[in-house]
């Protein structure tokens, strides 16, 4: 399929969904028979994710000969990382005090019970693998990268030796890639299965109560997309916006209509090494550490729904707790998977330790899918801005 042609078909089938998925508002069970196809399309996009993931990292780094370009990509990838969660914590922080959209909510009496989630030390000490081939078969995102620096940084050591080893993983990276690529086509099949029972489950009945809540959120996710990336692209690096959007599109719906970062993954790397020309060890790199550490969306999603629930129930929070609430969200988001929902898991521990009522999140579960759309949108587009800058400061 012709480029262009295929983010057409994307873009259309996005709009069809909407159209079918209204129509089916009340029919959730005919809404429902479209679900296998999303599940067989984001099967598809797992099968591939790991083996592509590690083949990259590994053909990227093993070909860094200068070993001091990795810390420097490090280093970078983390600065910026910090920067634009800072960002976001900010917006989030400055929409929520300015329109409160949980004044006035009615509270109930909503139950909900707070998940386990580890704690900080317990992130880190993750990071290091026991068992190369049960990060391998878990997906564990950070595990397989400390693994592929590892391996790739010893292949470049062991030269020449390792050149074989390098061969077949470079091998089963462009067989990743061509999968991928394949996979791709599929997409606007995959849409309609992940979107009309969406649509067709939040009809208006349950959008308008909450509707200032969703816009509020949705115009911190334009102002972080439209003023923090835009900004960042245009001082760190000369990537056009036009590229960097035609290029990142494709990831960018699937992202949206999977609520997945890691879902998103292969074709966002696929796309910012074909379509950007960003180089395999970069974008091998940053983009799933991105999927995993940099969650920009839900950092703004945690100072809004936290700040929302405090309103809701007329509990006043200083500036101060508020940061501290929104900090705390978004290092707990760090070692949260790139999976539907996972922010809310998070909310839930944050409320619980600063003693805001964990209920409160009954009154938001019930439209998380819409704002957890928003909030991977901007995790992946975070991150692929991140490759850019990277890319272009440490080459
Ligand atoms: N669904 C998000 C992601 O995959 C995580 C979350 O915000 O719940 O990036």
């Amino acid at each position: 399929m012709k480029k262009s042609k295929s983010a057409i078909a994307i873009f259309a089938s996005l709009i069809i969904s909407i159209i079918i998925g209204v129509l089916l508002q009340g029919n959730l069970q005919t809404a429902e028979l479209f679900r296998p196809l999303g599940t067989i399309y984001i099967n598809l996009i797992k099968m591939i994710m790991v083996p592509l993931v590690f083949s990259s990292l590994i053909v990227g780094i093993s070909s860094i000969t200068d070993i001091k370009k990795i810390g420097k990509m490090g280093v970078v990838t983390i600065v910026y990382f910090m920067a634009t969660t800072a960002f976001a914590v900010i917006i989030g922080l400055v929409l929520s005090n300015i329109f409160k959209p949980g004044v006035g909510i009615t509270v109930g009496s909503e139950v909900y019970e707070a998940k386990e989630f580890p704690s900080i030390a317990d992130q880190i000490v993750g990071i290091f693998p026991s068992n190369i081939l049960e990060a391998l078969l878990n997906a564990n995102m950070l595990q397989i990268i400390f693994a592929a620096i590892v391996i790739g940084i010893a292949v470049v050591k062991v030269a020449p030796k390792g050149e074989r080893l390098r061969g077949v993983i470079e091998d089963l990276f462009e067989v990743m890639s061509t999968i991928t690529k394949g996979i791709m086509v599929l997409t606007p099949i995959g849409i309609l299965g992940l979107m009309i029972p969406t649509v067709a489950a939040n009809g208006l009945s349950v959008l308008i109560p909450l509707g200032k809540l969703i816009l509020v959120f949705y115009l911190a996710v334009i102002i972080q997309m439209g003023i923090t990336y835009t900004v960042s692209l245009k001082c760190f690096s000369d990537f056009k916006l036009k590229d960097f959007y035609r290029a990142m599109m494709p990831a960018q719906v699937i992202a949206f209509v999977s609520c997945s970062s890691a879902a998103a993954l292969p074709v966002s790397m696929q796309r910012t090494q074909e379509e950007l020309n960003i180089s395999k060890e970069v974008s091998g790199f940053v983009l799933p550490l991105g999927a995993t550490i940099n969650m920009d969306g839900n950092a703004l999603y945690q100072g809004i729904v936290a700040l929302f629930i405090a309103q809701a129930y007329g509990i006043e929070i200083s500036i101060p707790l508020q940061i501290m609430i929104i900090l705390t969200g978004t290092l707990a988001s760090i070692g949260a998977a790139g999976v539907p929902g996972a922010a809310m898991v998070v909310l839930s521990t944050v409320l619980l330790s600063v003693g805001l009522p964990v209920d409160g999140i009954a009154l938001v579960a019930g439209i998380d899918r819409i704002l957890d759309m928003g909030r991977t949108l901007t995790n992946i587009t975070g991150d692929a801005t991140a490759a850019c800058i990277v890319e272009k400061t440490t080459r």
